[in-house]
């Protein structure tokens, strides 16, 4: 991952990357800026959007991304769904961040005490929730395959499942990733100390 983030290094990922972590250090650490969240940002926002990443979240209220990384208006493209599983329209809206909004940053982010893991894991909500609870479910298969069953282990090996679902799926993801013109990141955010922990596979 890290031979990938630096053969990219002139697009602007591992600025945009570094960023990102470095507010999430000043989030943990209680000393968020606040940044670009003024009247004058939200004004300079009117005519149009050019975000620096997208981040694939979690819907958990605990975890809200330009918070933990610390950013404001117009910064980050959150596309945002309980267990942050995929489906159609998650796809399409990354695709768009992509292609349309030029992110060269996509950033997958898992969490502490995920709600809908710990559900698909005892097996609950499969009528209610078939498609977040099904691709979940396949996350977890994988882990159990390779004898995890931590909840926190399996929250990492869903998160380059939906990685490489993204990948297979998505020919836009794909064409951008072989041009360079895109960074794929995997992370997981600790609710315990605040921090953004970065995912290798
Ligand atoms: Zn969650």
């Amino acid at each position: 991952m890290s031979e990938t983030i630096t053969s990219i290094d002139e697009n602007g990922a591992n600025s945009v990357w570094g960023q990102l972590l470095e507010g999430n250090r000043r989030f943990a650490s209680g000393k968020s800026e606040h940044g670009n969240q003024d009247v004058a940002r939200r004004e300079s926002l009117l005519a149009g959007q050019h975000p620096m990443a997208a981040v694939l979240s979690c819907a958990d209220s605990r975890v809200p991304p330009e918070i933990i990384f610390d950013q404001g208006l117009g910064d980050l493209f959150c596309v945002r769904s309980a267990g942050c599983v995929l489906g159609t329209a998650v796809t399409e809206s990354l695709e768009y961040a992509v292609s349309h909004l030029g992110v060269k940053v996509l950033v997958v982010l898992a969490h502490e005490n995920c709600g809908a893991v710990r559900a698909a894991m005892e097996g609950g909500h499969e009528d209610e929730l078939p498609h977040v609870m099904g691709e979940l479910r396949d996350s977890i298969d994988l882990a159990r395959e390779a004898e995890l069953d931590d909840p926190a282990d399996v929250e990492r090996i869903h998160v380059s499942q939906v990685i490489e679902r993204l990948v297979d799926n998505s020919d836009v993801i794909r064409r951008h990733l072989a041009d360079d013109s895109l960074y794929l990141a995997g992370a997981r955010y600790s609710m315990s100390t605040g921090r953004v922990e970065v995912l290798s596979f």
